[in-house]
């Protein structure tokens, strides 16, 4: 701002300078164009001068005196003709003194009026005695006496012309004088402007170059400011993977425990306090799940994996999850899809099932009779993509338009009693919103109080350039599901699946161990992956399951060993089970060599469904054991 005006002013003092000088300049051209006329003025003077005019006329006007009176001084008959010639030429002298432009100058002057006026009677005269034969000397005597009588006025006019040239020559010095000082200051001017305007050019430039210094000075630490919120960010995001793990840790063993506990004789009042403890577990576990995900979508860190899918599974899957939930509540559960086969589709099965659960949760969760529906329809179909939109129905409580303005905020939910009524976080359709948008959708809402609402959502999604293949989905989610009650299904206990649990945690490794062992799995357990390594060289496992974050050598490491061991132990199939959900983690744990990840708090079907498709894989080459459903 200071710099601006700084600025300006400057600007204006340079404009203020440079139309001086130009002034300067446009004076000092025209002084010169006035000496210029003066000089020509002079010349023609000097070329015409009206001194010399004056000394011919009266050196003329004396020869003419003296011829005449020649002339008369002798008898004999006068030559006309030299006569005629002298007169001629005095004539020709007095017209040039009358016509001439320069005599202007005499013929303000006495000494001119005098003389001119008499003359001419003279010279008319002159010019018919001359013509007459023979010449009239009388009359001749005559003029001569006339002339002599003028002889002292004609001296006199030669003597005004070369005053008055004289005076002329002054003036005009006077006016050269004059202007030339004029010049001098002009140019005198003009130097100190220049002066000045090197001056403040070169004070101008320092600024600029201390301004730069500043601007410099101001970008490194701006540079450096950034780097310290990027570590700084780096810092959140690391603090919040390691929180994600430590509090991982406990609540997989909590909510384990607190399964396994149901699974125990209780009064009904230890059944009760049981209920309540799950349900603040799940609770707890949802906001963990969201602000996970929300520090994820706000880093940057959350990138959607679009992986080619067959949206009618998709969709058949959460009808079934979303089904006993409505059923559970009194509510119907309608799911509407269209009659068309869609080719497999480029999708991040995970974010869309989140999107949906989201919604439809939210719809059962704010209704209390009546209907929640999911209509899916084909918008448009190309050939490289198909435009679905997904449009969530409720009959529930609806919302007003204030509600509806404050609705994809963080936190915000109608009542503040609302989480305890109805449980959730506020921050579902922040998230929701946030994936929708990163999938090039927007979800919009209409609602009514007392009339129920409709969420509804677009996506656009490309068509797999893949042959369509029956995709395993693996549990690579990094959403954390709720441990589910232990169902009585186990494995068959005649020949044990041999585990190798490789964890740290005494909790955890007494939760799977429980788990494990209800499916009649034979375990043996490693507090590190240096162990693991060593027991896997030992003894023979059909399956490891295998923790990230151990000490003295962590899971990945331990992976990577394992597999480059010689011989068929080499190709145990390994389970990473990891509290980090970042979304590296999957990643991480396929490249490093495993064959599936799990994310904790491990759920027991998940867990039964590694060992089905992982532990039964070896033991059936050994001839050990059958497949089992
Ligand atoms: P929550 O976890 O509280 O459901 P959301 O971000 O999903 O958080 O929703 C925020 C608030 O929006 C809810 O608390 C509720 O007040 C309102 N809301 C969301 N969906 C509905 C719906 N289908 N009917 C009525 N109100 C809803």
């Amino acid at each position: 701002m200071l710099g601006r005006t700084n600025n300006q002013r400057y600007l204006l003092w340079l404009a203020l300078g440079t139309a001086s000088m130009a002034l300067a300049v446009a004076s000092l051209l025209v002084f010169e164009l006035a000496q210029r006329r003066a000089i020509d003025e002079s010349s023609v003077i000097r070329s015409d001068s009206l001194t010399a005019l004056a000394f011919q006329f009266e050196r003329e006007f004396l020869r003419l005196r003296q011829t005449l009176s020649e002339t008369l001084s002798k008898t004999e008959s006068p030559d006309q003709d030299a006569l005629s010639l002298r007169y001629d030429i005095f004539l020709s002298r007095l017209t040039l003194l009358r016509d001439s432009p320069s005599v202007l100058l005499l013929m303000q002057r006495e000494e001119y009026r005098k003389v001119i006026p008499q003359l001419t009677p003279l010279v008319d005269q002159l010019d018919q005695l001359l013509g007459a034969h023979p010449i009239d000397r009388a009359g001749l005597a005559h003029v001569l006496a006339d002339l002599n009588g003028l002889g002292a006025d004609v001296q006199q006019l030669t003597l005004a012309a070369t005053s008055e040239v004289a005076r002329l020559l002054e003036r005009q010095a006077n006016t050269m004088r004059e202007q030339n000082e004029l010049i001098i200051w002009l140019t005198v001017a003009q130097l100190v402007l220049l002066v000045v305007a090197s001056g403040s050019l070169l004070l101008r430039q320092k600024r600029i170059e201390a301004e730069r210094i500043a601007l410099e000075s101001i970008t490194e630490e701006l540079r450096n400011a950034h780097w310290r919120a990027e570590s700084a960010n780096r810092g959140k995001s690391q603090f919040l993977a390691n929180m994600s793990h430590e509090l991982r840790t406990p609540f997989n063993g909590l909510m384990g425990m607190l399964s396994l506990l149901q699974s125990t004789p209780m009064t009904v009042q230890q059944a009760d306090y049981l209920q309540t403890a799950q349900g603040s577990a799940k609770h707890l576990l949802t906001l963990l799940n969201d602000i996970l995900d929300l520090s994820a979508l706000e880093s940057g860190k959350l990138t959607l994996k679009p992986e080619p899918v067959q949206l009618a599974r998709v969709l058949a899957e959460v009808n079934a999850l979303m089904q006993p939930l409505a059923i559970s509540k009194g509510l119907t559960f309608q799911m509407t899809v269209p009659d068309s086969t869609w080719p497999d589709l480029l999708a991040d099965e995970t974010r869309v099932k989140q999107i949906l659960f989201n919604l439809i949760n939210n719809a059962i969760k704010f209704t209390s009779a009546g209907l929640v529906s999911l209509v899916v329809s084909e918008r448009a179909r190309s050939d490289a993509s198909v435009t679905l939109e997904f449009a969530i129905q409720d009959t529930g409580i609806g919302m007003d338009a204030k509600v509806l303005a404050r609705l994809f905020q963080r936190f915000f939910q109608v009542e503040e009693s609302s989480t305890r009524r109805f449980g959730g976080t506020g921050l579902g359709l922040e998230i929701s919103q946030s994936l929708a948008r990163m999938m090039g959708g927007e979800i919009t809402v209409s609602s009514k109080v007392g009339m129920g609402s409709t969420f509804t959502f677009s996506l656009q999604l490309p068509i797999s350039p893949l042959a369509s293949l029956p995709v395993a989905q693996p549990p690579s989610a990094p959403v954390l599901v709720p441990v589910t009650p232990v169902s009585a299904a186990s494995l068959p206990q005649d020949h044990a699946i041999r585990v190798l649990v490789v964890e740290d945690h005494p909790i955890n490794q007494k939760l799977v161990g429980v788990l494990l062992g209800r499916m009649g799995c034979r375990i043996s357990y490693c507090e590190n992956g240096q162990l693991a390594l060593q027991t896997v060289q030992q003894e023979a496992f059909d399956l490891i399951l295998m923790d990230v974050n151990m000490p003295v050598m962590d899971g990945l490491t331990a992976t990577r060993q394992i597999r480059a061991l010689p011989g068929a132990v080499a190709h145990i199939p390994i389970v990473i089970f990891t509290a980090d959900v970042m979304n590296e983690a999957s990643e991480q744990a396929k490249a490093a060599g495993a064959n599936d990840f799990i994310s904790k708090p491990v759920n027991i079907e998940q867990l039964r469904a590694v060992v089905l498709k992982y532990g039964l894989g070896s033991t059936n080459s050994d001839g050990r054991l059958v497949a089992v459903e």
